[in-house]
């Protein structure tokens, strides 16, 4: 297996043999790699995790892509058909292993790289990474994925909680909540489908805190897949696009006002460009619409004891027996790179694909975007648009 080539990585690279470092064996670095060796450039993936694919590892055990197979492949390899239209989670995991493996990519295992820095002369980067490695590359890859370090609001009182309390990035499944009461927190895609998961896992009681009501679409109608309108409407503008999606969620998406689910104020791409991609149906809106997920208000805090109480906004308080935090992860990205001024006032970088920063030539970022035609798609255009501009910023530098 490609990722098992966890060899020590020599402490110094001479500077005649100065790689691309990629900092993340995910979709996005793998697909940086393959597409700079395609041009020729040696491109070595350093990953923290023991195996490649960490983060879909780790994910939840009924996790499925929303985005279709065919629009979710990688560069220079196809997802097998077999996999279906909606690939499972150990099906991603399967199709990595592979596309490590078909491209002969360079991986090299639990190296974590702690921070990112221009080397003393100018003329390369210097990687600051565990067991006191220092590496030196021609560029840098930046593709940690945006998965990997849970944010959990500053909730008062949530110290002193005595109950079970979890982040969605610590859920696999719903068997240790049967018979018990639920309370998730944040309506996301993870949110709501780990909602759906533990009803059809048998919980008792499974409730859903919304603080911003979600755009809910389907996943395919008739068919056609919700990714597919993601990529037609992209360049087009965003009120006209906003409109069309009303539109859409009129015909397509029954009204949940009376379950605590209203239609949204701000349009469907309008959320996007603040960030917030629309939730894909996948049972929710059924299990809303039968009383199985019930909408609350948000969560304002917690109260100490055993198992505590969390209040929520309305003023209600609740006592589940579990609480899910689905509240979303950071990039974390300020210890690796943030000295470099390239990220913004959110710590997201200022650039991705084939931009550079003009302070930090030769750093590229991928996988910090959230288009509304999947991420997994827009890595692979990334992939191809850093392959190229590396090429040209190392031919320009010999
Ligand atoms: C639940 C869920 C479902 C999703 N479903 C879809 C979908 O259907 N379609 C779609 O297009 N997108 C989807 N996404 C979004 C996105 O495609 C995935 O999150 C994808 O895994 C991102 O790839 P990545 O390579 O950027 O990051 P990751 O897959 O997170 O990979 C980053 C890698 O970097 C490593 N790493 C992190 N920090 C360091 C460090 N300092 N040093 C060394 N290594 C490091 C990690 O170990 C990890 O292996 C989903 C995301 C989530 C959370």
């Amino acid at each position: 297996m490609a990722d098992s080539r966890s060899a020590s990585v020599p402490l110094s690279v001479t500077p005649a043999d100065r790689p691309v470092y990629v900092i993340g064996a995910g979709p996005g670095g793998l697909a940086a790699a393959h597409a700079l060796r395609a041009r020729g450039i040696r491109a070595v993936v350093l990953d923290k995790a023991d195996r490649l694919g960490a983060s879909w590892r780790g994910h939840y055990d009924r996790l499925h892509l929303h985005t279709t197979r065919r629009l979710s492949a990688l560069p220079g390899l196809k997802i097998p058909r077999r996999f279906g239209r909606w690939v499972s989670r150990d099906d991603v995991v399967r199709y990595l292993e592979k596309y490590a493996e078909h491209h002969e990519l360079e991986i090299v295992t639990g190296v974590e790289v702690f921070r990112v820095e221009r080397t003393g002369d100018g003329t390369g980067w210097l990687l600051h990474a565990s067991g006191g490695r220092e590496l030196t590359g021609s560029a840098v890859v930046v593709a940690t994925g945006y998965n990997h370090t849970p944010r959990v609001p500053d909730w008062p009182g949530r110290a002193g909680y005595g109950g079970e309390f979890l982040h969605a990035g610590d859920y696999r499944n719903a068997a240790p909540y049967a018979g018990r009461d639920v309370l998730v927190v944040g309506v996301g895609n993870t949110g709501a489908e780990i909602a759906v998961d533990l009803v059809e896992g048998g919980a008792a009681r499974v409730r859903l805190a919304v603080r911003t009501v979600p755009h809910l679409v389907r996943r395919s109608t008739l068919g056609w897949p919700a990714q597919y309108s993601g990529v037609l409407v992209r360049r087009l503008p965003v009120g006209l696009v906003d409109r069309l999606c009303r539109l859409q969620a009129r015909v397509g998406v029954p009204d949940l006002s009376a379950h605590g689910l209203p239609r949204p104020d701000t349009g469907l791409y309008s959320r996007v460009r603040q960030g917030a991609i629309p939730v894909q149906d996948v049972g929710l809106i059924d299990a809303v619409r039968k009383g199985r997920v019930e909408i609350v208000a948000a969560v304002e805090s917690f109260e100490e004891g055993s198992p505590g109480k969390v209040v929520l906004a309305d003023g209600s308080r609740v006592e589940p027996d579990a609480v899910i935090a689905a509240t979303g992860y950071t990039r974390a990205l300020e210890g690796l790179v943030g000295h470099l001024g390239v990220l913004d006032d959110r710590g997201k970088p200022v650039v991705h694909g084939g931009g550079t920063p003009a302070q930090a030539p030769g750093l590229y970022f991928t996988g910090y975007t959230n288009p509304i035609s999947g991420m997994f798609r827009e890595m692979a255009l990334d992939a191809r648009k850093i392959a190229k501009a590396a090429a040209g910023y190392l031919r320009s530098r010999r």
